[in-house]
């Protein structure tokens, strides 16, 4: 008997490969409910509204915060982001585990908020491995690469405040250990009061 769904929060590097565990594990499993963010960044080239994100104006966003809409929101870069609540709540409540990509300033708010919520950290195996995958994305400049290896250098400090690291080498592994955390997450006894009370219940008829 489980209580409720897990609400699982996934933050990395850029060019740690966080994104395509995610898509993935939701591709081989059922029980995973992604939710999907508001932004005001403008959308990508290939990018919809209401698949990728939400695409908002600062205006829209800054209501969304007073009517606390949001389960968390970050400035990244000079724009907003943040975690719709309804979905999130209604997924949690229909017994699915929500994934909440997002990076570390909101990951942090999600654990004050929500203490059992699981944090999980996506990181390729070195440095080194860090920038050969952003260099042969090939999609990005030089000064973008710096960029991000600055950026993931700021993003270290909070690792070691994550549940679980994934070290991103082979895709499929990771999708596994990934699935694997959090069956195991599930297990834990504090996730399992009304079994554990049940089960004293029944003793007592016993
Ligand atoms: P991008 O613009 O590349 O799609 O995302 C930039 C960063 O914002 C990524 O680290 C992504 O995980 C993070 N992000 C996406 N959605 C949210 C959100 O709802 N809240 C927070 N705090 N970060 C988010």
């Amino acid at each position: 008997m489980e209580e409720k769904g897990i609400l699982i929060v996934v933050s990395g590097f850029s060019g740690s490969g966080k994104g395509t565990i995610m898509k993935e594990l939701l591709k081989k499993y059922e029980n995973y409910a992604l939710s999907i963010s508001a932004t005001t960044r403008n959308p990508r080239v290939g990018e919809e509204n209401g698949r990728e994100y939400f695409f908002k104006s600062v205006e829209e966003f800054e209501k969304m915060i007073a009517k606390d809409e949001l389960i968390e929101y970050a400035k990244y870069v000079d724009n907003y982001y943040g975690t719709p609540r309804e979905y999130v709540e209604e997924q949690m409540k229909a017994g699915k585990d929500v994934i909440l990509e997002i990076e570390i300033q909101g990951a942090l708010k999600v654990r004050e908020k929500f203490p059992d919520a699981l944090l999980l950290f996506v990181t390729p195996p070195s440095a080194q491995e860090l920038k050969k995958r952003l260099v042969n994305r090939g999609t990005e400049t030089m000064d973008v690469i710096e960029f991000r290896m600055n950026r993931a250098k700021e993003e270290a400090l909070g690792m070691d405040q994550y549940d679980y690291l994934i070290i991103n080498d082979d895709l499929q592994e990771c999708v596994e250990e990934v699935h694997r955390i959090i069956q195991g997450e599930h297990r834990r006894s504090f996730r399992n009061y009304a079994f554990i009370e049940q089960m004293k219940q029944e003793l007592k008829g016993e």
